[in-house]
């Protein structure tokens, strides 16, 4: 089974119908301790010590989006059988991103996933929003999320032909296409679109602006040549969200 048909299996046995998922409603009803603490070099544990579980998610990260994936991330630890063998999980900020390479990091992640933003019920809300960041916000509020959690997600899930691009400082850093988009990003420096208004010291517009393609794609262009582009910054960091999409 895979991991995110553990988290479904243990939604539905605990009845829980409505976002947002909270894992501490999980490990209170499997007898898990959870505490948050000051951790020394990782965001997360989970410890079984002779029949208990407890894990602890470190008290030191900003935003609540990120404390709740990792408490998630660490009920993924605890729930799928095969993660019983070990007797300790210390989870890094590099084993809790889609890219780690430990295979029960990522099973782990799969897991804080589908558990917070349940494929079903996520898709089921979405299919009627446009991939703008008011929806995604909208998401990102209802699940308890951060904004990029719910983007990707909306990314993975949605029947548009989008893509999400994260970038910093103008250079691009990760991204994430629906199904099937048949478009090759042109990895590297972000072009000159509203996406490079942090590094020119612009406001960002706020909406879809239709830019010309092939600043973004290599290869094959969709047959207008456009595609439409809507950045936003995040936060108090150097991150843009860019969210293309051909319509
Ligand atoms: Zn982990």
């Amino acid at each position: 089974m895979g991991a995110e048909l553990h988290a479904t299996e243990l939604r539905k046995r605990l009845g829980l119908t409505e976002p947002p998922f909270l894992p501490q409603i999980a490990f209170a009803a499997l007898d898990v301790v959870y505490k948050e603490a000051s951790l020394d070099g990782c965001l997360g544990m989970t410890l079984r010590i002779a029949g208990n579980t407890a894990v602890m998610v470190s008290n030191n990260i900003p935003e609540e989006g990120k404390k709740l994936f990792t408490s998630a991330h660490e009920l993924g630890h605890v729930v799928i059988p095969s993660h019983s063998k070990l007797s300790s999980f210390k989870c890094s900020s590099s084993d809790l991103i889609d890219s780690s390479r430990k295979p029960l990091e990522v099973e782990a992640n799969q897991f804080a996933a589908e558990w917070l933003m349940p494929r079903d019920i996520f898709k089921s809300r979405c299919a009627k929003l446009e991939p703008d960041f008011e929806s995604i916000s909208g998401l990102a509020y209802d699940f308890n999320v951060s904004l990029t959690a719910a983007a990707m997600r909306l990314v993975e899930l949605s029947d548009h032909e989008i893509m999400m691009i994260a970038s910093e400082k103008g250079m691009m850093k990760y991204f994430k296409a629906s199904h099937d988009f048949p478009y090759r990003l042109d990895w590297g420096k972000v072009p000159n679109t509203p996406a490079r208004n942090s590094v020119v010291g612009k406001p960002f517009p706020n909406e879809f602006i239709t830019v010309a393609s092939d600043e973004w794609f290599k290869g094959s262009q969709p047959e207008s040549g456009e595609v439409l582009e809507y950045s936003v910054k995040l936060g108090d960091y150097d991150t843009v969200l860019t969210m293309l999409w051909v319509e």
